[in-house]
């Protein structure tokens, strides 16, 4: 198939495909689903080899939320049956965070609800980042708090985060229909401010929320504009007691596609297969495997994922491997950028879609 040898010479390159590729892989047909997932499992494997990185969720404050994002069990007004709680101590996001390295976890990302941290939220995570690195100093440390304010990333940067994580979530021009209290523009603004802090930005999207493919093809190209180091892409999971309960618009064949279209349009980016994917991927998990370099262990914010022995079971039996503590998730030119991006400080060139 030529697309697919275009898409495959383009992602070794670090070409950007065209919009119209990205959409021909979306809209290819079942029987060619194959065929899509070996294409873009040699750009997976060229960058990122069989590693698989795992990660693992902290939730240190839960549910209560004024934001009104519709795909969020912990929005305002949220009828889900979560947990709630405000912020965990530092030694129990320790001890939490032990859990997840003894598991495998690289990373550990420090979730909070709301819309954004104050300075005292930054000085409790500063803390929390303090307590785990002293237990654990070669785990990854990402930080996802919300919309930042001015000066907040270069003092997660100085406490020690290793990253920062803020999803587009779906593209702009269709960001209005699921959230009225903040917009894409925000979003973008700070992702852009943990990058000039010289933390790697985590930035991802949310399929299935009843988007077009031109929508996804949007925010894809919208991040890769941004390039973040990773990009988590999440299948939304549609929870009873929000607005999206009920929205079962994917199918694992479509979620494999999605995936595909994203590796193809950030080929050397960490892609991580994030919440909703055993609910939306079902027993078709391990061929993500070859897409995605990069997964959640255990459960997500607010909901159970599969028992992690499992996971581990999954990623040897599809041939692939746990990427250990001493590799570099990133190809070497990655890890030299965010060194010049550091240096650079603010005043980074803006993304094109800014
Ligand atoms: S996604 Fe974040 S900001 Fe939006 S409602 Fe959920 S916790 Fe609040």
């Amino acid at each position: 198939m030529d697309l697919l040898n275009t898409l495959v010479d383009k992602g070794l390159r670090r070409e950007l495909p065209t919009r119209d590729e990205a959409l021909a892989v979306l809209a290819t047909a079942d029987d060619e689903l194959l065929d899509v997932v070996a294409a873009a499992g040699k750009v997976r494997r060229h960058w990122f080899g069989r590693r698989v990185k795992l990660n693992y969720l902290i939730n240190l404050k839960s549910g209560l939320c004024p934001e009104d994002c519709s795909y969020c069990s912990q929005r305002l007004g949220s009828k889900a049956e979560i947990l709630k709680y405000t912020w965990l101590k530092p030694d129990e996001a320790a001890q939490a965070a032990t859990a997840g390295v003894t598991g495998g976890a690289k990373r550990v990302c420090l979730v909070a609800s709301g819309r954004g941290p104050t300075d005292r939220d930054v000085d409790r995570v500063s803390e929390t980042i303090a307590a785990i690195k002293g237990e654990h100093g070669d785990v990854e440390v990402c930080a996802c708090l919300g919309l930042l304010s001015d000066g907040q990333a270069g003092r997660l940067k100085d406490a020690g985060a290793d990253a920062y994580n803020h999803n587009l979530n779906t593209s702009e021009s269709t960001y209005k229909d699921i959230c009225t209290t903040h917009d894409y523009a925000d979003r973008v603004e700070t992702v852009q401010q943990a990058q000039q802090a010289g933390l790697s930005a985590c930035s991802g999207l949310i399929a299935g929320m009843g988007e077009s493919d031109e929508d996804l093809v949007d925010v894809v190209f919208g991040l890769r504009g941004m390039d973040p180091d990773s990009v988590p892409v999440n299948f939304l999971i549609p929870f009873e007691g929000t607005p999206l309960a009920g929205e079962w618009n994917l199918t694992p064949q479509r979620c494999l596609r999605i995936l595909a279209m994203v590796r193809f349009v950030c080929p050397d980016a960490e892609v991580r297969l994030a919440g909703g994917r055993e609910v939306q991927l079902r027993s078709m998990q391990p061929l993500a495997l070859h897409l995605a370099n990069s997964i959640f262990l255990g459960d997500y914010l607010t909901s159970e994922g599969q028992a992690g022995k499992a996971d581990l079971e999954m990623i040897a039996d599809a041939g692939f491997e746990v990427e250990g503590a001493d590799t570099t998730t990133l190809p070497e030119h990655r890890t030299d950028g965010l060194v010049s991006v550091r240096r650079r400080g603010a005043g980074t060139e803006l993304p094109p879609n800014a």
